[in-house]
């Protein structure tokens, strides 16, 4: 993929401050860090989004990603981290190349859990039903 920006980082045609390489994964950290200590684990061969990626390449993703955010965590000395994939456009996703984000969190950091004040409860049984039923189908 000539024009993205993570395989450009792949194949050093950009710098980047990695932390982590074997032959199928890099990790670095990220260009613009919510905390300290902000990573991205990002697999050699490009894919635009994870469900892209077979159930073997991804199990060996999340094998390294457990393998690094402990490891980040500590570096920066923080309490715990968020491990996190956007998935498309309305998510947040803005690199089309398959990521997870480590991002460590600390006390009173002023990130906030996404719940929201006043959510509709009353069709939780109407959307599990009709996302069972996706899956069955
Ligand atoms: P997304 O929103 O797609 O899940 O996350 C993309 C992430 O990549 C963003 O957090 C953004 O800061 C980071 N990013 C974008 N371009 C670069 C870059 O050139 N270098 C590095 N290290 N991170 C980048
Ligand atoms: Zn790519």
């Amino acid at each position: 993929m000539a024009e993205c920006i993570f395989c450009k980082i792949i194949n050093k045609e950009l710098p980047s401050h990695v932390v982590f390489e074997d032959d199928q994964v890099i990790a670095f950290l990220d260009i613009h860090p919510v905390n300290p200590g902000h990573v991205l684990v990002v697999p050699k061969v490009h894919s635009d989004n994870f469900l892209e990626m077979s159930n073997e390449d991804l199990n060996e993703l999340m094998k390294k990603v457990k393998q690094i955010a402990p490891a980040v965590q500590k570096s920066v000395k923080a309490e715990a981290c968020n491990i996190m994939i956007n998935s498309g456009r309305a998510a947040g996703q803005l690199v089309y190349h398959t990521h997870i984000h480590i991002i460590p969190r600390f006390p009173a950091d002023g990130h906030k859990h996404w719940h929201r004040e006043g959510d509709e409860l009353d069709n939780l049984p109407q959307i599990a039903d009709k996302a069972r039923e996706a899956l069955n189908s």
